[in-house]
């Protein structure tokens, strides 16, 4: 396996390419439209990397389309990963993000596990500094909106033959999304999914990778036809443990006890799970990461001992679960309603990503002073 490089200092330097008044785009002029995932600011982040020369050429340039040769091995055979995060613009005007070096190392997790180049943690943080800092006024102010950032990894050696590649781009692209929850955190209607899988033990689930979400799009639109919000996994040999749903890892609240699927190799790691699961030791509650059948869920649910359901991930945070519906029946959760935990969990969050609380954690990363 290739080393995980650890560096504290930034050996490259960043060449910066500013766009011309004609590369530049119109800015988004009411933040209540705006969406997720279909407006990119002005600049993007890209370096590039060959066997035997490392990365090199670390540069912030205009948004721009990539040169791919047709048989750049990533479009062959799925060596291409990803990453999800936010800049939040803080209450004193300052940009900061949340955790970035968590979503760094996960990516380099993600490299190693389908044989791709690790990733030098500085390096990537500056750049994504200067990415965000150059496009700075693309920011939304308005509450609950944001910077989604993209950082991906492509394999680009042009080669026809199963291995790993031996060059790789890197780069990162940005853009403002709007709040997730416009009418207040409406609890979604999930799918309990008992035919398709996402992931399996010992395959690539617990990477971010494209392959596990090309797995999930079938499934996902079938539920939607149905009427459902997303679809809740099982786990891929007994089709009876809960695993987690769409982009968002899931937790149960049965009596006082919360419970997560154990990261065991199918479920992604978010970051945004493991802040629920420090907070919620905080406070005091008991938390178990441990396989959940669906049968425990649904039982409870019928003796109403499930309080509360909810996912949790980067882009909505909490994603409080009103209605599970299994084998044709329906389980009502929190009388359709937010439970009491998830708003207390979805405050925390939301309080520290946007500097209104506290900080114990450290989890704020600043761009700039204040
Ligand atoms: C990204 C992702 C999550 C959530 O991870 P966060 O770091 O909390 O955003 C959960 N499950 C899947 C499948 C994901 O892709």
């Amino acid at each position: 396996m290739i080393p995980i490089i650890a560096r504290k200092e930034i050996v490259m330097d960043i060449h910066v390419q500013p766009a011309g008044p004609d590369q530049r785009k119109p800015k988004p002029t009411d933040e209540s439209q705006l969406g997720f995932g279909d407006l990119l600011t002005d600049h993007m982040f890209i370096m590039d990397f060959d066997e035997g020369r490392g990365w090199h050429n670390p540069r912030v340039v205009p948004y721009q389309a990539l040169k791919m040769d047709p048989a750049a091995m990533g479009l062959h055979y799925g060596q291409e990963i990803f990453e999800g995060l936010k800049a939040y613009r803080l209450a004193d005007g300052r940009i900061s993000l949340f955790r970035p070096e968590s979503n760094i190392a996960r990516m380099n997790r993600s490299a190693a596990r389908i044989c791709m180049a690790q990733l030098d943690v500085p390096l990537v943080l500056e750049g994504m500094k200067q990415l965000i800092l150059l496009d700075r006024e693309w920011v939304p102010r308005s509450p609950g909106t944001s910077l989604y950032i993209r950082p991906t990894m492509i394999a680009n050696e042009p080669h026809l033959g199963v291995r790993p590649s031996r060059s790789y781009v890197f780069y990162i692209i940005i853009g403002p999304v709007g709040a997730y929850y416009k009418e207040g955190l409406n609890p979604v209607k999930i799918y309990v999914e008992d035919v398709y899988i996402r992931a399996a033990v010992g395959g690539i689930g617990e990477a971010k990778t494209a392959g596990n979400y090309a797995a999930s799009l079938l499934a996902a639109e079938k539920a939607k036809e149905k009427g459902f919000t997303q679809v809740l996994w099982l786990d891929a040999v007994e089709r009876r443990y809960v695993e987690e749903v769409g982009t968002m890892n899931m937790f149960f609240v049965i009596n006082d006890e919360v419970i997560t699927a154990p990261l065991n190799g199918s479920i992604l790691p978010g970051i945004t799970r493991d802040s629920v699961i420090t907070i919620l030791r905080d406070w005091g509650v008991k938390v178990s990461e441990r396989s959940l059948a669906i049968d425990e869920v649904t039982a409870a649910a019928e003796s109403g001992s499930l309080k509360e359901a909810f996912g949790a991930g980067t882009a909505a945070v909490i994603s409080p679960v009103g209605q599970i519906t299994y084998k044709g029946t329906d389980y009502v959760v929190a009388g359709g309603k937010m439970g009491d935990l998830s708003r207390r969990l979805y405050d925390e969050i939301v309080g520290i990503q946007y500097g209104q609380k506290d900080d114990p954690y450290g989890w704020r990363y600043p761009l700039t002073e204040a």
